[in-house]
């Protein structure tokens, strides 16, 4: 780490990579500046007190510093943007958080790589909660937990970095690591999302597909063609291979049989017997598309030599993150499940496959994905919908093609009362055993700060409906 000494490294973007980077760097010694085109208040208080450490910080403007040696983008910055053009031009480095943690890594950390569509932050706390029941030093990094480059360095009480890293990576990520190489990876999934900031669908692919570098294992979801076609075609042809299945698995695969995660795979250790790791029946998250998740931690997790004991404990133990299919109240024999998470039509589709009859919340922003299938697939579950945010015409207009019966509320107010009239129209649609599901497959960002605050406006809305909580 010697290496950054006396650099000048940009930091581009104050958001949630920004300051722990910045840290990092300026405690190594180097001289950073942080970029970020916005002036409002958080992005004033994060400066102010990045400033107080001796960081440099200039807002409201989005210029390359003077001088600049590398720049370590918010994995959120599209590549166009002025600065890293600039930069681009001048052949200064361009490299994310997450290739910068690789390079500070201790050489003994391994690390388990998870990327897809939907089921990332999922995937990676079933992992680390396998790893840990297998008596491991793991953690989980990525959207939620310990930001990745604090997950590479000493602490400050100078606790040693965990000795196996369960990674969660989005595709901007992958695109802004070029040395990356971890020592098993999966991409879960591909479906549109973030089409806008990768310029269509092959590209976003192709990032996703990075994440098979050469010599990693390659991790693939069987059910998944993209997942497959990627781990062939970009992979390393040289590296083991081991898919995973909800079907009953192939002989070098981990799948389901009668209800049971079973391994058929030589990736941990030569067999010709399947083994059984865990049963469905005992995990605390199995909804259809967690169990896939589950496969694929369990697979990345034997990759690595892990016990099937392990993998059972650490897939029991294991609890969702909020705003994951989480069950917020019943009223009146109906259920009301919050799955904000939901932020692109594939996602609410598995959220909506979840459920018998549904009354669907949904909008925001659809970033330029296509929500035809996913209007397709769930129709013969819908009693109704109520729709809401930026974009919810193209929600309207496919539903009117694809479920012309089933009645449809629109809301078009997007201040913070709306959330409270989306749940009262819902309580409306509803009748004895539906499910009310919060699933958007749209971001939040045109009417909240993310999908957390979504998230707890739809618990607190269904909180006004029941006059007294459920035991
Ligand atoms: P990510 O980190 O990739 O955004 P999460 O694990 O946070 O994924 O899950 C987000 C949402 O995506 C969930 O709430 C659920 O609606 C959906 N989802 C999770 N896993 C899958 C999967 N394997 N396939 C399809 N949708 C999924």
């Amino acid at each position: 780490s010697g290496e950054f000494r006396d650099r000048v490294v940009c930091v581009a973007g104050l958001g949630v990579s920004g300051p722990p980077v910045a840290r990092a760097l300026s405690g190594m010694g180097a001289h950073v500046v942080v970029v970020d085109g916005r002036t409002d208040q958080t992005a004033r208080e994060r400066a102010a007190e990045l400033r107080t450490e001796g960081v440099e910080v200039a807002l409201g403007g989005e210029e390359l510093p003077p001088g600049s040696e590398l720049v370590v983008t918010s994995p959120g910055w599209r590549p166009d943007s002025p600065l890293l053009v600039a930069a681009a031009r001048s052949g200064i480095e361009v490299i994310c958080d997450v290739e910068l943690a690789w390079r500070l890594r201790p050489a003994n950390q391994t690390w388990l790589a998870v990327t897809g569509t939907n089921g990332k932050t999922t995937t990676v706390r079933m992992l680390e909660e396998i790893l840990r029941a297998d008596g491991r030093a793991a953690a989980a990094v990525g959207n939620v937990g310990t930001p990745i480059i604090d997950a590479v360095l000493p602490g400050t009480d100078g606790r040693a970095p965990a000795d196996i890293l369960a990674v969660e990576l989005s595709s901007f990520q992958l695109h802004w690591s070029a040395t990356l190489r971890p020592y098993a990876a999966t991409v879960l999934n591909v479906a549109a999302d973030h089409l806008d900031w990768h310029g269509g669908m092959e590209p976003y692919a192709r990032a996703k597909g990075q994440v098979y570098a050469p010599g990693t294992v390659r991790v693939t979801n069987q059910d998944d063609p993209w997942s497959r076609h990627l781990a062939t075609t970009r992979g390393d042809s040289g590296a083991p291979l081991a898919g995973f299945s909800t079907n009953r698995p192939e002989p070098g695969e981990l799948g389901l049989d009668a209800g049971r995660l079973v391994d058929r795979s030589f990736v941990s250790e030569p067999r010709t017997e399947a083994v059984e790791l865990a049963r469905v029946s005992e995990m605390a998250a199995a909804d259809p598309h967690n169990v896939a998740n589950a496969l694929a931690a369990a697979t990345l997790a034997r990759s690595v030599g892990v016990s099937p004991e392990a993998v059972r404990t650490g897939l029991a133990r294991f609890a969702p993150e909020p705003h994951r299919i989480s069950r917020v109240a019943t009223v009146e024999t109906v259920d009301y499940v919050d799955d904000s998470k939901a932020t692109n039509p594939h996602a609410a589709a598995a959220s909506v496959a979840s459920f018998g009859s549904v009354v669907w919340l949904a909008g925001g922003l659809l970033k330029g994905a296509d929500v035809e299938e996913l209007v397709r697939a769930a129709a013969p579950r819908l009693r109704g919908a109520v729709l809401f945010g930026q974009d919810r015409a193209r929600l309207r207009s496919a539903l009117a093609e694809h479920v012309p019966d089933a009645p449809v509320v629109d809301i078009p107010d997007t201040g913070p009362e709306a959330m409270g009239k989306v749940v009262s129209a819902a309580a409306e649609l509803a009748r004895s055993g539906d499910t009310v599901l919060l699933a958007p497959a749209a971001a939040s960002m045109d009417m909240f700060t993310d999908y957390n605050e979504r998230g707890e406006a739809f618990v607190a809305a269904v909180g006004g409906l029941a006059p007294s909580p459920p035991e």
